[in-house]
């Protein structure tokens, strides 16, 4: 309400006051005297509760002006003596509504302030209280004992109080912190630092949930992570219970809880804390914390924050990353699509080039795919072209790069192979399909390849080379009569191998 008061002008507030006159000429029913001022009264209450001073003062005299004004007109027209006491007492009364109103939205105004000034300082001593302790606590800790599972907690944990400035700048640093970062690689260890700083804790794991088979997976990759004395079990103890409810379960609370005790007697080694990582009622997974300095109201209050952030950058890294793999490979097979696949190839040939290893590339076409389409329709196509990825894979070895070239041509780069075991691995794909009957809607469908094989040399040194060849192999395929295997050889293309028999 006070926010829309004084957004209002002044000049609006005076043209109200100016408005009001001449209608209470005219509507006047107690002689015209009284009523101009009585509708002054309004846009000046207004102006005063707008809280500003300059505005509800020229308001004010303004309409004690214009109401006499109005009072002057309406006793002439009228014809009657003019008593001054009528508008001596509207004026005036005008002026002290002003005044007072004034007078008690300032007194607000200085009411508001102080309780925020009140605010800050009891933060501000709330803080440094905290501190104090917290030096004395691991003063004290320093000679009684020198770390352990529940250090210091002893006499932190009756404290009642939670260290709102600490969390604001905790909270702060953490946001910055993993809401910039969008590579899972890189945020896991980022989360494990900052939860270990902000939560002064000595250990912390982080665990990815997948709901498909209800289990718990390490984030964190095996050169770094060190060997937790808890690993959660998604059907047992706390982790279950963390699980199920969605909240955060610290061991404190268990301790305390006659209702939760039983978790602690399935699960005796509970660490001092374990949080969910939800976001909008998806679990992504648990953060486990163990080994707290202090296991504090704060504590708790930033382990909440912190396992919100964690989530959300989490779910922001795994949709970039699942929005980059969209990016990068082909709807319909999986494989990596024709730009990603020669971005690939280029590493390859430079890591070829540096260490002198050789590589090849395959590419190939599926044969009279456009007749087989109009046989038996797109869709069986489709899938086709599903199996004949699948047999990429189930064929290539680990380490190669497979692509979707264009609509039936598919292309295979192969670090670490020369021409002769780029020829063989063609030959058993070449075989493999032809022999495969592939079942669609009952169908039994089959289809033959055409293969072109090439080997990086000096003469076929680049990227760009090394896959012309290898399609001018495949072209020589096709000449020869499809389904069958040709390897580029720098003198003459033909080298021609593992003809089908024909089908
Ligand atoms: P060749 O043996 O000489 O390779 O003959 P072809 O018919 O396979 O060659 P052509 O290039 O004339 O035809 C390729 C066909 O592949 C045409 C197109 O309908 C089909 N095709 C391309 N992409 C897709 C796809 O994603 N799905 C389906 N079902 N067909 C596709
Ligand atoms: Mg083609
Ligand atoms: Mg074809």
């Amino acid at each position: 309400m006070r926010d829309i008061l004084e957004s209002i002008p002044i000049w609006l507030y005076l043209v109200l006051v100016a408005a009001s006159v001449p209608l209470g000429c005219l509507t006047g029913t107690l002689g015209g005297a009284v009523t101009p001022f009585a509708l002054a009264a309004i846009p000046t209450c207004a102006a005063a509760l707008s809280g500003q001073r300059t505005t509800a003062m020229v308001t004010a005299f303004a309409a004690c002006a214009v109401s006499l004004a109005g009072w002057w007109f309406c006793v002439g027209q009228s014809g009657g003596a003019a008593c001054w006491l009528t508008p001596a007492i509207g004026a005036a009364s005008l002026l002290a509504i002003a005044g007072m109103i004034l007078a008690v939205m300032e007194q607000l105004d200085g009411d508001i302030a102080q309780l925020h000034k009140q605010t800050t300082q009891y933060v501000r001593a709330l803080y440094e209280r905290d501190k104090r302790e917290e030096q004395r606590a691991q003063q004290s800790a320093g000679t009684e004992r020198p770390g352990g599972p529940h250090a210091g907690s002893g006499q932190l944990s009756q404290r009642e109080t939670i260290n709102f400035a600490m969390l604001l700048l905790t909270l702060q640093d953490v946001a910055q912190r993993i809401s910039t970062n969008l590579d899972l690689e890189t945020l896991v260890p980022t989360i494990l630092d900052t939860a270990r700083s902000s939560l002064k804790c000595q250990s912390c794991q982080l665990y990815f949930w997948n709901p498909a088979d209800k289990t718990l997976r390490r984030a964190d990759s095996g050169k770094c992570r060190d060997n937790p004395r808890y690993v959660p079990k998604p059907n047992q103890g706390a982790a279950r219970w963390v699980i199920e409810n969605r909240q955060i379960l610290t061991r404190q609370s268990v301790e305390r809880d006659y209702n939760l005790r039983s978790i602690l007697q399935e699960d005796p080694s509970m660490p001092d804390a374990i949080a969910p990582l939800t976001v909008g009622g998806e679990l992504l997974g648990l953060l486990v914390v163990d080994e707290v300095e202090d296991s504090s109201l704060t504590f708790v209050r930033m382990l909440y924050i912190l396992s919100h952030n964690c989530a959300l950058g989490i779910k922001n890294a795994q949709l970039f990353k699942r929005i980059e793999d969209m990016a990068r490979h082909d709807g319909l097979t999986g494989l990596l699509n024709h730009a990603s696949f020669r971005e690939e190839l280029d590493g390859l040939v430079g890591q070829a080039e540096a260490d002198g290893s050789p590589l090849a590339v395959i590419m190939s076409d599926v044969d009279h795919f456009k007749k087989f389409n109009d046989t038996y329709g797109h869709q069986a196509g489709d899938h086709v072209l599903r199996e004949v990825a699948r047999l990429w894979r189930a064929v290539m070895p680990d380490d190669a790069i497979l692509g979707r070239y264009g609509g039936e041509e598919f292309v295979c780069a192969l670090p670490g192979s020369d021409l002769e075991r780029a020829r063989e691995l063609a030959e058993t794909l070449r075989q493999h399909l032809a022999n495969q009957v592939l079942v669609f809607e009952g169908q039994e469908l089959r289809v033959t390849a055409s293969f072109g094989v090439a080997e990086r040399t000096e003469e076929i040194a680049s990227s760009r080379d090394l896959v012309r060849v290898a399609d001018e192999a495949l072209y020589e395929a096709k000449q020869q009569g499809r389904n069958r295997v040709v390897c580029y050889v720098p003198e003459s293309v033909g080298l021609t191998s593992g003809q089908a028999p024909s089908l």
